[in-house]
């Protein structure tokens, strides 16, 4: 099949040459930020907003992503359409069975070639994220660094995706009816298992780490005022420090892990450009999300998520083969070739789901917000101003838009807009109420 051996040959070409083409016009860009001179101030906040030249950054960035986000959801459907009409998984496929006879040897051929094929053809759209995120000094991450860190995102990839895709056919083919179910039962278990190991194995790949205890024992001494008001136990050797400021501008912190690897990370930048107090309130929510189990949760809820998913998607999968699996040469569903169906129903799926998961994700965070106003509530004076302070630095610095539009926050966003989050940390004051606070009494 002299057709897909070009194929192939063209998707190496085009890896060397894009290696190439980025290894030589990356300047030895200065990953480093300017350090400060002066102590962090903390700011005096009446609401989110943005001084004129901020604003009207904030807004064109604001455009691009808008613009961005619903390109690329469009993008990843169209591509996986043509492809379909193209045969080219077909072509993989073929391959694969005239290279090998054993079924795992097929997928391991067949999942890189595809896998890869797909990424290439949306790395100009990366690529063009990147050089937004540049422009706008959010990022300070040379283009050498950042395409290591794709090589090392595909191999990641490839790494999960290859068992993954070979248990999921191997069910298929021995449970056409209910595979949906049998394989959600194994995912469930390995999912568990990723998000256990991947603070230790996957997020050091790409990100240094150290333990806050070496970095800053004064924030630690800060931060344990915080975690016994909050009755939490929680040991100093579960706080880390991730070396963000080599890559970004912006500032974060957040929880992962599960056992034995849960802990919270906060970004170097938050801790070199925020007071003491606002760390504190940033802390305080990332220990919201610690104390009231969102990782859990969060993997219940992708859990029923997986499940409804599975099942529809199954539906939608075999009805696009009845209906066009002549045509995309597609034997059916027990196919290898079948797994760009697959990922067509899931991308239509994901589609559908993301303002479901984000909804979910946006009341957590707002529980988050309240558990930290609270659990630093008394240790600092008037810590609404504080964590408002924190919010509008933290909005400042990623230019974050004001005003976003809510059917897009509603769709998109996985926190509350930055003004919603100021408007209720100045707010909430439920010590002098009969109610009193939720979490922290
Ligand atoms: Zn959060």
């Amino acid at each position: 099949m002299p057709r897909f051996r070009s194929k192939t040959a063209a998707i190496c070409m085009n890896l060397c040459v894009l290696t190439l083409l980025l290894a030589t016009h990356s300047h030895a860009q200065a990953n480093e930020t300017p350090q400060i001179s002066h102590t962090p101030q903390q700011l005096s906040v009446t609401g989110y907003t943005l001084p004129a030249d901020k604003l009207a950054k904030a807004k064109a960035l604001y455009k691009v992503r808008t613009t961005l986000y619903l390109f690329g959801m469009l993008f990843d459907i169209a591509v996986l359409w043509i492809l379909l009409r193209l045969r080219i998984a077909p072509a993989f496929r073929d391959l694969a069975e005239r290279a090998a006879t054993n079924s795992f040897l097929q997928t391991v051929i067949f999942v890189p070639l595809l896998i890869l094929l797909l990424s290439i053809i949306s790395l100009p759209l990366d690529i063009y994220r990147h050089k937004v995120s540049l422009t706008y000094g959010l990022s300070v991450q040379g283009w050498r660094s950042w395409f290591a860190d794709w090589c090392k995102a595909e191999a990641v990839e490839l790494v999960l995706l290859i068992p993954a895709v070979f248990a999921l056919f191997w069910i298929i083919r021995r449970s056409p009816q209910l595979w949906w179910f049998y394989f959600w039962l194994l995912a469930l278990p390995f999912l568990i298992f990723l998000v256990f190991v991947a603070p230790v194995v996957i997020d050091p790949l790409f990100n240094k780490f150290e333990p806050l205890q070496k970095t800053d024992l004064q924030l630690v001494a800060a931060i344990e005022k915080v975690t016994q008001r909050g009755g939490l136990n929680m040991p100093p050797d579960r706080m880390f420090e991730m070396k963000a400021s080599e890559k970004v501008t912006t500032y974060n912190a957040y929880v992962t892990g599960i056992g034995a690897t849960k802990r919270v990370v906060v970004w170097d930048n938050t801790i070199r450009d925020m007071t003491i107090p606002e760390i504190l309130f940033v802390f305080g929510h990332e220990m919201g999300h610690y104390v009231l189990d969102h990782i859990y949760k969060g993997l219940a809820f992708s859990a029923i998520l997986m499940l409804a998913g599975l099942w529809l998607g199954r539906r939608i999968a075999l009805a696009f083969v009845a209906r066009w699996g002549k045509h995309w040469q597609i034997r059916g569903i027990t196919d290898l070739a079948a797994l760009l169906v697959l990922m067509l129903t899931l991308s239509l799926l994901t589609l559908v789901g993301e303002p479901v998961g984000n909804a979910f994700s946006r009341d957590l965070e707002h529980e988050a917000d309240r558990y930290g106003l609270e659990v630093t509530h008394g240790i600092f004076p008037d810590n609404g101003a504080v964590a408002a302070s924190s919010f509008q630095k933290l909005g400042e610095k990623a230019y974050d838009y004001p005003t976003p539009n809510r059917v897009l926050v509603f769709w998109s966003y996985d926190h509350p807009p930055t003004a919603d989050r100021v408007r209720f940390a100045l707010a909430y004051h439920p010590w002098n109420t009969p109610k009193g606070p939720k979490y922290v009494k």
